[in-house]
C-alpha cells in the first residue's frame, strides 16, 4: 500500500529559532549572547517580570506578521518532493488557531502560514506540487489527531512528542519524531530522526 504522509507545520517544516532569537534581542528581552535555540529564548524570556506575556507576544510576532522571515528547515522540501515523485499523498496537519491572543496586529496566523508556503513554492506544480486542500489547520490537538485519522495517514511526522503520547493518537499510524536535538529517553514509540536528510535516507532506503 502506498504510504500516506502527514506532516506537522510549525517547527517541523518551518523553523523559527533564529528569528525568535533575533527579535528577542531586538526587543531587549535577552542579551545577544548564549544559546540561540527557541527553548533557550523561551526560558530566558520567561525569567523577566512580564516574561510569560513577553513570550506570548514574541510567539505571536514570529508565527504571524514576521513569519515570512522564518526559514524552511533543511531538507523538508526535498522530502516532500520525493514523496510526491513516488506517488505518495502528502498532507500538512497543523494545530494552529486563527489568531494569537497577544498579537496587536491581528494577523490571521493560518493565512500567514499559507502565504509562507506559497512563497516557498509549496503549491506550484514544479515546486512541491501540494494542493491547497492538502493543508489543514485545526484549533485543538484533539482535532489535529482527528484529522490525521480522517485523511488516513500511514505516517505522521511531528516535532512535538506530546502529540504521539495522546491516548487518541491512532496506533496504526507510524510516528516519526523530528528532533534535531534527540531526546535522551524517547517517551513514545516514535522513530526519532535528527534531520530531514536522515528521514529521507530511512524512508527511501538510500545509503
Ligand atoms: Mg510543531
Amino acid at each position: 500500500m502506498t504510504p500516506i504522509i502527514g506532516i506537522d507545520f510549525d517547527n517541523t517544516i518551518v523553523g523559527y529559532d533564529e528569528l525568535m532569537y533575533r527579535i528577542a534581542v531586538e526587543r531587549g528581552l535577552i542579551d545577544g549572547d548564549g544559546d540561540r535555540t527557541k527553548r533557550a529564548v523561551r526560558d530566558r524570556t520567561r525569567q523577566l517580570a512580564d516574561g510569560e506575556i513577553e513570550w506570548q507576544k514574541l510567539q505571536a510576532l514570529v508565527y504571524g506578521p514576521l513569519i515570512r522571515e522564518a526559514r524552511l528547515l533543511d531538507g523538508a522540501d526535498e522530502f516532500i518532493r520525493r514523496c510526491r515523485d513516488a506517488g505518495m499523498a502528502v498532507f500538512i496537519v497543523s494545530h494552529k488557531t486563527e489568531y494569537a491572543s497577544c498579537d496587536e496586529t491581528r494577523t490571521n496566523l493560518r493565512t500567514a502560514a499559507i502565504e509562507w508556503m506559497a512563497a516557498h513554492r509549496f503549491f506550484e506544480r514544479d515546486g512541491l506540487g501540494l494542493s491547497r486542500d492538502a493543508v489543514f489547520f485545526e484549533s485543538t490537538r484533539a482535532a489535529k489527531i482527528g484529522r490525521i485519522k480522517a485523511v488516513g495517514c500511514s505516517h505522521f511526522i511531528d516535532d512535538l512528542e506530546e502529540v504521539f503520547l495522546e491516548a487518541s493518537f491512532p496506533r496504526d499510524v507510524q510516528k516519526i519524531l523530528y528532533a534535531p536535538v534527540p531526546p535522551l529517553v524517547p517517551a513514545s514509540s516514535a522513530t526519532v530522526v535528527p534531520s530531514w536528510r536522515a528521514l529521507c535516507d530511512v524512508f527511501f532506503h538510500k545509503a
